[in-house]
């Protein structure tokens, strides 16, 4: 599914190194090191606050780093070496990074005034350049994987919360990206609508999907992430597999959030 360049960073499909962030002087990152293998799955968790979305805007660059370094597929997330210099990238070359990576949030965002259909194909015609025949088959295809074919020309206030964030995974997925960040996508879900997209996320990772996803879906962690994150005051606090973080804790940070929360 990815291809897997060499850099200095490492070989990794997601490396940050002392990823800083601040707005005015409320320092939010405040010096994030992670790494996440080619086709595995990363699980953040972690209080309000904690820096998670912020986190997960940088490496989108929704929002731009005070310090440290992002890299993504083997590129740098917004900026290019030269000759041992970094230079940001303009704004076409940050708009095609940005294009390779997917992301679903809490609140679907889809288009209201679209059909889910032409929310699905809208980016891969305008950004991917398309043609619309292959767009409306390719998001056919994948309105099928989320168990939605028949929903293709409906509107979005008329599917459930469920509904509609399988939707958003479908247009995230329309654009072949090469890493999904899911940003608590099941948090504004009734309960009972939460076990369908967790399901479709589950496939994703079946397949091989790099993806990153900040959750509170504890059951979702220990099974489907190869690596669970906590963080905790802008820094990933500890770090493992979900056997270990989940059942040799290590940190009392850690082991106070889990407490609440299990
Ligand atoms: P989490 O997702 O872990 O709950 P966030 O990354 O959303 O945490 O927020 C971390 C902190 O950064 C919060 O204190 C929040 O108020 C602040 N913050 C986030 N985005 C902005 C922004 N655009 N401007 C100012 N402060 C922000
Ligand atoms: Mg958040």
């Amino acid at each position: 599914m990815l291809s897997s360049p060499k850099s200095s960073l490492g070989n990794y499909a997601v490396v940050a190194r002392g990823v800083k962030k601040a707005f005015g002087h409320h320092q939010v990152l405040n010096g994030v090191d992670l790494t996440v293998d080619y086709g595995k799955v990363c699980c953040i968790l972690g209080p309000s606050g904690s820096g998670k979305s912020t986190f997960l805007r940088c490496m989108n660059h929704l929002e731009k780093l005070n310090g440290g370094l992002l890299q993504v597929g083997g590129e740098l997330v917004g900026y290019r070496q030269h000759a041992g210099k970094l230079y940001e990238m303009k704004k076409s070359e940050v708009a095609r990074q940005r294009a390779d990576i997917g992301m679903v949030f809490q609140s679907f965002n889809l288009f209201p005034h679209m059909t889910v259909l032409q929310n699905i194909i809208e980016a891969p015609i305008h950004v991917r350049m398309i043609n619309k025949a292959q767009a409306i088959e390719r998001a056919m295809d994948l309105l099928s994987k989320v168990g939605l074919s028949d929903k293709a020309n409906a509107y979005p206030r008329t599917l459930s919360g469920g509904q509609q964030q399988r939707v958003a995974i479908a247009r995230a997925l329309a654009m072949k990206p090469k890493l999904m960040l899911f940003d608590e996508p099941t948090s504004a879900l009734d309960p009972e609508l939460v076990g369908e997209v967790l399901q479709v996320m589950r496939q994703l990772a079946a397949e091989g999907m790099t993806m990153i996803v900040v959750t509170h879906e504890l059951g979702f962690a220990r099974e489907v992430c190869d690596k669970v994150v906590f963080m905790d005051g802008g820094v990933v606090v500890e770090e493992g597999s979900p056997q270990e973080l989940f059942n040799n804790t290590k940190t009392v940070r850690a082991k106070a959030f889990l407490g609440k929360v299990l």
